[in-house]
């Protein structure tokens, strides 16, 4: 139970322990990012007719057989359709109509030539002119059909599936207002240490401020999460105890930071093991050795180290995946591309080793990466400086220049990198 277990066994443990939340039915807008709770079916045809794709002539293909660019064929023109309008009439034989870009294709048309490839014989294109084609169109030439994107009826997006930004759109077109999904998991973050004090004071003699919990609240939302900051609790087992009882009892998950490792003021082991059930004390990454998870009155309870580094790793690696799964996703492995090693790095611990390091391109073009000066588990800042974190794998072989290793990304924003 409490022996050193591996990131994979770590996340696995999590993900054994949560299950998708249950449903809840949000506006379209806001279900960008959230998962299907339910399959979604279109209420009508998508389009629901055939429409012209293009500005041109809506023809009768058995009126332009045989035309060429030698001996073209004229129709004459006897209507316009704009989008939104419906052409009432029928065609006859060598009879067009001037077709706007979504407007509806008439029955009696089977193809729409563009303008561009059209020539007025008579007048300026419109109704009551003739115009000269070239070629045949092909049969439903430059024509949208109806139902392309879905029938009436039909499961659009299914049970399980994340819906994106263009699939609210798709969502939209197939009459989906409402849309249920898997709730949003609340979680707790409750900062641990007798130094602490809150961001928004100075801290005086032998304190520092409370930074972790907003780093862990921003990493919550950005999983999707709602994020409550608990207040401070000091290195006190009774005060820890009654905390994590409370957040345990009113929210899906509750991330503590600090107290997790063996010194003679760390007690969140001590709490969820007396409270709950203690399922797992250490992990084989560094930094985040001390990463503590067990379950208190049926809620998972995870304590994170207090280094920030650490809590961000435990956090991003770990924590991550048990959220993203508790909001229907199923997929949780973070994004990760190979690059050159730009130095020598020793490596004297055996566990693996996670650098705050930035990726960049060589001269001709190959993807390096570049370990930051200062890799102390103590800081945020070359986490916000840095674009990856550069792996060494577990064991004490040392890494030389040119070795391909693997780069995890993490939070990166567009322009960060680009893999060629
Ligand atoms: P601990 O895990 O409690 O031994 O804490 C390890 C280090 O992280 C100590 O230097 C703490 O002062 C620091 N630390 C603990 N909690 C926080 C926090 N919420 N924000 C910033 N640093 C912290
Ligand atoms: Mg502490």
């Amino acid at each position: 139970m409490t022996k050193m277990i591996s990131l994979e066994e770590a996340r696995e443990l999590v993900l054994s322990r949560v299950t998708p939340l249950e449903a809840e039915t949000v506006d379209l807008l806001d279900a960008a990012g959230r998962v299907a709770a339910a399959d979604l079916k279109s209420d009508i045809d998508v389009s629901p007719f055939a429409h012209a794709a293009m500005d041109g002539y809506a023809v009768r293909r058995c009126d332009l057989a045989g035309a060429t660019a030698e001996s073209p064929i004229t129709l004459e023109v006897i209507d316009e359709v704009p989008a939104g309008g419906v052409f009432e009439g029928t065609a006859q034989a060598g009879q067009c109509v001037r077709i706007m870009t979504g407007a509806a294709l008439p029955g009696c048309f089977d193809a729409v030539v563009k303008y561009e490839i059209v020539n007025m014989v008579e007048g300026d294109g419109k109704p009551g002119g003739r115009v000269a084609f070239s070629a045949q169109p092909k049969e439903r030439d430059n024509v949208r059909e109806a139902g392309e994107e879905a029938r009436a009826g039909e499961i659009v997006v299914n049970k399980g599936e994340a819906i994106t930004t263009a699939g609210v759109g798709f969502l939209a077109g197939c009459g989906v207002l409402r849309v249920p999904v898997y709730r949003k998991p609340r979680v707790a973050i409750i900062p641990i240490g007798s130094e602490l004090v809150p961001p928004s004071e100075n801290p005086g003699p032998g304190h520092i401020r409370n930074s972790n919990s907003y780093a862990l609240a921003a990493c919550a939302k950005a999983a999707g999460c709602e994020a409550d900051m608990f207040d401070i609790v000091p290195d006190d087992e009774a005060a820890l105890e009654t905390a994590v009882r409370e957040a345990a009892a009113t929210h899906d998950f509750v991330v503590t930071s600090g107290g997790a490792s063996n010194g003679d003021f760390d007690f969140i082991k001590p709490v969820v093991e007396r409270a709950g059930e203690l399922l797992m004390t250490t992990v084989n990454m560094r930094p985040g050795k001390a990463q503590t998870f067990g379950i208190v009155d049926g809620t998972p309870v995870f304590g994170l180290p207090g280094n920030p580094a650490a809590a961000y790793m435990g956090f991003e690696l770990i924590i991550r995946a048990g959220l993203l799964k508790m909001q229907g996703r199923t997929a949780f492995e973070h994004p990760t591309i190979v690059a050159k090693l730009t130095c020598d790095k020793k490596k004297k611990d055996p566990r693996r080793l996670f650098m705050r390091a930035t990726l960049s391109h060589g001269e001709s073009g190959e993807l390096l990466v570049t370990p930051a000066k200062n890799q102390s588990s103590g800081l945020f800042g070359p986490i916000q400086k840095t674009n990856c974190m550069a792996v060494l794998p577990e064991g004490a072989q040392d890494a030389h220049a040119g070795d391909e290793i693997a780069c995890v990304l993490l939070d990166v924003a567009e322009g960060t990198v680009t893999v060629i």
